[in-house]
């Protein structure tokens, strides 16, 4: 008794919230969507009180389905959409303006004109980053700057800006709280990753007064307590982590060396470097990682764009199947892509090419290449783009790891996994339990409270569920990776700048 975990999972389409056991088994979940918002091309909103009465439903009917009371709980863990930025009043808890969501892209000019200034050099050595609008910095300013008024009372120091995780955890403590954790801080723009606190010169560079941010603690660390009328009653918040950092965990990644992939509508991957802090010349990023301790930790994290979302290209753009599960019949009627090569570069390529002018193709038709082949070359893009990206982060970092830990929706796809794995040259394994996300988040303020002793519990609790082996002849794969990177080559550029 008393050894369950409510973990909080804030994503960008739904809140899920999930109550763990002792074991770290699911034993209720809640799940609701909320509104998106879309005021003009380019710019996505979330309207603030969605997002937290959302999150408060889902997290009222995973209790219910697990059959307890919020009493009952050891404590509550957070994690969430990265980067998405809110600006509300200290006073009343009113948000200013709607959030402002990872995908906006309305503070592009900023970045320009940030590194027109040719402070990038500086960002990426303090932060990790590199100067993009994705990231909450710019968006705070904005804010700052369109709401009238904004600005002198943020000087004042009468507005709160926060993550998501921030922003909840407020809600959660009846306003007490102005807190957030270290891998979401890492995704601002404004925290030096050798202070771990946040960096005056960054601050002024993007015009974000202090008054206006929270305390930065350790992942593992007490972030309040949720107010007794919230729940139905009081629970401690000792765990936060950002996604991505939080299925790194969940995937008991612990180690340097250690990896993950979450394959949803893009790739992110995760590559564990302990306490050394990685800097690529890639265009990789920097991250902190979440650990049990206040020792600060490290990832590389590359990103793919299109990888499930091709398999949605094929459905909906193409129509050559009726459901993404589909691919996997339809790739594996073929033993090959038959020389077809997909490169799904609708938006450009990230990691490691960085080629916004680069446009999907599909090359190596014959006469004999059907829908099957071209599903298939699709599969197989997913796969290759993820060795694109880990063969820049394991040169990066100067390690090779072991295995691939794999998670997201596209990962429930066998025949996915095994190509991975075949083009990797390395095992891929898939957990029992693939809700990564919100077990890390578990998992950190499970620690917290001492639900599980360590780190080694957590490593013996964490299962495979499937295993995927390389199985294809060296030359098959060569053959592969080598067409691969010619038609990568071919599509560079493509748009007119
Ligand atoms: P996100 O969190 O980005 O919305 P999810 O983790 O929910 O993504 O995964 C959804 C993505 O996975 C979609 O892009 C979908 O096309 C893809 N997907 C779902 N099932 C399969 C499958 N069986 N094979 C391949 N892709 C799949």
């Amino acid at each position: 008794m008393d050894r369950r975990v409510l973990a909080l999972d804030q994503g960008t389409t739904s809140s899920r919230a999930i109550v763990f056991d002792g074991a770290g088994r699911p034993v209720g979940v809640g799940q609701h969507e909320f509104r998106q918002i879309f005021p003009r091309p380019g710019w996505v909103e979330h309207d603030p009180e969605d997002i937290w009465q959302s999150q408060l439903a889902a997290a009222r009917d995973a209790l219910a389905l697990a059959g307890i009371t919020a009493g009952e709980l050891a404590c509550v863990g957070v994690t969430n959409q990265r980067e998405t930025t809110l600006v509300w009043e200290r006073a009343t808890g009113r948000p200013i303006h709607n959030a402002i969501v990872w995908q906006d892209r309305r503070t592009a000019a900023a970045i320009d004109a940030f590194r027109a200034r040719g402070l990038e050099p500086l960002l990426r050595r303090r932060t990790g980053l590199v100067a993009d609008a994705y990231f909450s910095a710019t968006k705070i300013a904005w804010i700052l700057d369109n709401v009238p008024g904004a600005r002198a009372s943020a000087e004042r120091g009468d507005l709160a800006f926060g993550t998501v995780d921030t922003w909840l955890i407020w809600k959660l403590t009846g306003g007490t709280m102005h807190v957030t954790d270290r891998t979401n801080a890492s995704r601002t723009m404004l925290l030096n990753l050798e202070t771990m606190d946040w960096d005056r010169d960054l601050m002024a560079a993007f015009r974000v007064p202090a008054a206006v941010l929270p305390l930065i603690q350790p992942s593992v660390s007490r972030f309040g307590e949720t107010a007794p009328e919230i729940l139905g009653s009081s629970a401690p918040i000792l765990g936060v982590a950002g996604d991505q950092q939080a299925a790194l965990f969940g995937q008991a990644c612990f180690e340097p060396g250690m990896a993950k992939n979450t394959y949803g509508t893009g790739c992110f991957l995760l590559l564990h470097t302990g306490a050394r802090r990685v800097v690529s010349e890639s265009g990789l990023l920097t991250t902190v990682a979440a650990g049990a301790t206040s020792s600060p930790l490290f990832a590389l994290e590359g990103s793919i764009f299109v990888a499930g979302a091709a398999v949605q290209w094929l459905r909906d753009g193409l129509g050559v199947i009726a459901t993404a599960a589909e691919s996997e019949e339809v790739a594996a009627s073929v033993l090959d892509s038959g020389g077809v090569v997909v490169v799904p570069a609708f938006v450009g390529l990230g990691a490691p090419h960085w080629d916004m002018y680069a446009r999907g193709a599909i090359f190596g038709l014959t006469r004999g290449a059907t829908r099957a082949h071209v599903v298939r070359a699709t599969l197989e893009s997913i796969a290759l783009q993820t060795l694109d990206v880990v063969e820049v982060m394991e040169a990066a970092a100067g390690l090779t790891h072991r295995e691939l830990r794999v998670d997201g929706g596209a990962a429930v796809n066998d025949l996915l996994m095994q190509i991975q794995s075949d083009v990797l040259r390395r095992a891929v394994v898939r957990p029992r339990i693939t809700e990564t996300t919100a077990l890390g988040a578990a998992y950190l303020a499970g620690l917290g409270a001492g639900v599980w002793p360590g780190l080694d519990t957590l490593t013996e609790q964490w299962e495979a569920g499937r295993s995927f082996q390389p199985r294809l002849a060296d030359d098959g794969r060569e053959r592969l990776v080598r067409r691969w990177r010619r038609a990568v080559e071919r599509v560079k550029g493509w748009e007119d700048m």
